[in-house]
């Protein structure tokens, strides 16, 4: 007897083989996936029928700001630094202990009806981001955004807020919450701030999370100040490796994805931000072929709008042919692996999720076929890849416990989570101006 059985599914596994199995089942016992094939023996404690349906790996979003979503549609339509500077900076400092919780329950509710199962998350209030993961039964890791412009007694207490929240926090919920540190970027921290976080990050066995080459604008600022551009920064500086999650990689020279892959180091790809702030298209095809694992991010919903990590793989492949007017790069199943295996890679959960193998924890997405944008079933990867959107999301189960069936979400009042972000979003704005 196992306790979620999966029966007649159209099983797309993302295992080293990419094997498929048009017609297939696959048992779960606990959190954790325990037979996967044509025919499994045994019977469910619970049965899934899943014909006509993808039972695909749950998708992995490898860089978002969560409580972001709280911006939502608030500031478009400006350059990075302006909208950074201008809009969302002076925002942000208005947040209270609380705002996130409830925007986080919003980003959490969003990705898991979108088929997110695991995300990477950079941000302020990060118990709030964890109390959220841990009630809505996704996984999160989680990083405390470290900004510290220089300044040696802002840096001393970053540096510990960010390190109390990986001590607390580090493998909470069951082992759904893990940490990282968070650096922002190597042009809002110090050398020593930076290599402070490498340190800490050793000691406490986590990653580290940071922002890399996001615009031409911060390349500039990086020449100015360090005589080098970000990648070569913080290769001299020695503080790449396995261990860093680095967002954007958009300005890149050729020398500089020779430093990523000796080094190491984790791209994330997040096209649909880098086009909404004309920040650039990264050069993922030259990436991936020179064998670095690119992941895929939404980034934060001010600068997105959407945590559909199901469209982003369609805006990734469209960017990234039109950048190099060649439709031949990126190709679909090069874009599943990002949103699946690549990104537990980037994660260092590569033998934990990202793909439907036995051993591997169960973080399982349903996706129902049955509809005119899937007719004819020619390919189903490509229909994944260039047709699929979130709301197409029929079931999602993470370690093991099913959180959403046939489109509703079992582990939090919908009604409520929207009504408490519209409340605090509303709250936030009209703050602002009065505090300061
Ligand atoms: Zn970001």
């Amino acid at each position: 007897m196992v306790d979620i059985l999966i029966e007649n599914g159209f099983i797309i596994t993302m295992d080293p083989d990419r094997r498929i199995i048009k017609r297939g089942s696959l048992a779960i016992e606990g959190d954790r996936i325990t037979a996967v094939g044509e025919k499994v023996e045994g019977q469910g404690d619970v049965v899934i029928d899943a014909k006509g349906k993808v039972v695909l790996p749950g998708l992995i979003n490898a860089h978002t700001h969560l409580s972001m979503t709280l911006l939502r549609g608030l500031a478009d339509d400006m350059p990075l630094m302006e909208w950074l500077e201008t809009k969302i900076w002076p925002i942000e400092k208005n947040l209270r202990k609380g705002d996130c919780y409830y925007a986080a329950l919003l980003g959490c509710l969003e990705m898991i009806k979108s088929g997110t199962t695991c995300f990477a998350d950079q941000y302020f209030f990060m118990e709030d981001v964890a109390r959220a993961v841990e009630e809505s039964g996704i996984r999160g890791v989680l990083s405390y955004g470290i900004i510290e412009m220089d300044d040696p007694q802002r840096r001393e207490s970053e540096l510990r807020t960010g390190e109390k929240f990986v001590r607390e926090y580090h493998g909470k919920a069951g082992g759904r919450v893990l940490t990282m540190f968070g650096p922002h970027a190597a042009y809002t921290c110090s050398p020593e701030c930076l290599l402070k976080t490498k340190e800490l990050a050793r000691k406490y066995g986590v990653g580290i999370h940071t922002h890399v080459a996001e615009s031409r604008d911060e390349v500039d600022r990086m020449v100015k100040k360090y005589g080098k551009r970000p990648v070569e920064h913080l290769d001299a500086i020695g503080f790449l490796g396995p261990e860093v999650l680095a967002a954007h990689c958009v300005w890149l020279t050729g020398h500089e994805i020779s430093i990523i892959r000796e080094r190491g180091v984790k791209p994330v790809h997040n096209p649909v931000s880098n086009m909404k702030i004309a920040c650039g298209i990264a050069p993922v095809p030259e990436l991936l072929a020179a064998g670095i694992p690119v992941a895929l991010g939404t980034d934060g919903a001010a600068s997105n709008n959407s945590l559909d990590l199901l469209s982003e793989m369609k805006f990734a492949a469209l960017l990234n042919k039109v950048g190099k007017l060649d439709p031949t790069v990126m190709p679909a199943p090069a874009v599943l692996e990002m949103a699946t295996i690549n990104g537990a890679t980037a994660l260092g959960l590569r033998d934990e999720i990202g793909s439907l193998e036995v051993g591997k924890k169960a973080d399982v997405v349903l996706i129902d076929l049955k509809q005119p944008h899937f007719t004819p079933l020619h390919n189903v990867i490509s229909h994944l890849v260039y047709n699929a959107v979130g709301s197409d999301v029929d079931t999602v189960i993470v370690d093991g416990k099913i959180i959403m069936q046939e489109r509703e979400v079992l582990t939090l009042d919908e009604a409520k989570v929207l009504r408490d972000a519209q409340r605090t979003a509303e709250d936030l704005i009209n703050r602002l101006g009065k505090d300061e």
